[in-house]
């Protein structure tokens, strides 16, 4: 099978919110968009006649375009899985805990920056994950416009159906610049936290929250 059929077949098997076809934008679309940007910055008081700013449409939308790259998918994530066992059927549920994790996103109320943390609980079912596999679910849908409700549900959902995680805690703290940069300049986090499967259970809730604390009061 050539790598292409490969994977397309994984492609079924992965929830789809994991694989989008990767965006193509044509070099004359970015003409066109850079003009939109040019006057919506000039409308806002812009000069864009002086060295430093001439180019600035251009990076702009380049650097808005690498902050989304969340919607091209991630084919690793697909691919790299290992089949590691885990322990015996009798054994306990235990939680590996891992973070802080940074993320930034784009909120899509505002499209203003969010950025922020987070930490990941799971209880392994038939495989594990390494840290570097969680960073990359955590990118992928952090590079979107997105809301942290959503990001969180996402990162939950995608380690239940990618491994077979029996339960999962997602605990996220975010500074959003939508309600720094306007308005009162609001200085406050927002912290959500998204329970599955397991992570029903009381104990495992206050483990995995204890252990976030630690690891804030580390870091
Ligand atoms: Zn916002």
């Amino acid at each position: 099978m050539n790598q292409q059929a490969a994977l397309v077949e994984l492609k079924g098997l992965a929830p789809a919110s994991l694989w989008v076809s990767p965006r193509d934008i044509a070099p004359d679309e970015w003409s066109r968009l850079e003009s939109h940007v040019a006057e919506i910055l000039t409308a806002l008081g812009m000069d864009l006649e002086t060295p430093g700013t001439h180019d600035t449409p251009r990076r702009f939308l380049k650097a808005l375009y690498d902050a989304t790259s969340g919607y091209d998918g991630d084919p690793k994530l697909l691919t790299a899985f290992p089949a590691e066992g885990t322990a015996s059927d009798d054994a306990w549920p235990a939680q590996i805990v891992e973070g802080p994790i940074s993320f930034s996103c784009l909120c899509e109320h505002h499209a203003l920056p969010f950025f922020g943390t987070a930490h990941i609980g799971y209880i392994a079912g038939e495989q594990i994950i390494g840290i570097s596999k969680l960073t990359r679910i955590v990118r992928l849908f952090a590079r979107r416009f997105t809301v942290q409700e959503r990001l969180g549900e996402e990162i939950a959902d995608a380690l239940v159906e990618l491994v077979g995680a029996r339960g999962v805690a997602v605990h996220l703290e975010a500074s959003h610049l939508c309600t720094r940069m306007r308005g009162v300049e609001e200085q406050s986090t927002t912290t959500t936290t998204f329970w599955r499967g397991e992570f029903r259970d009381a104990d495992l809730r206050r483990e995995f929250l204890e252990a976030v604390r630690r690891s804030g009061e580390r870091s």
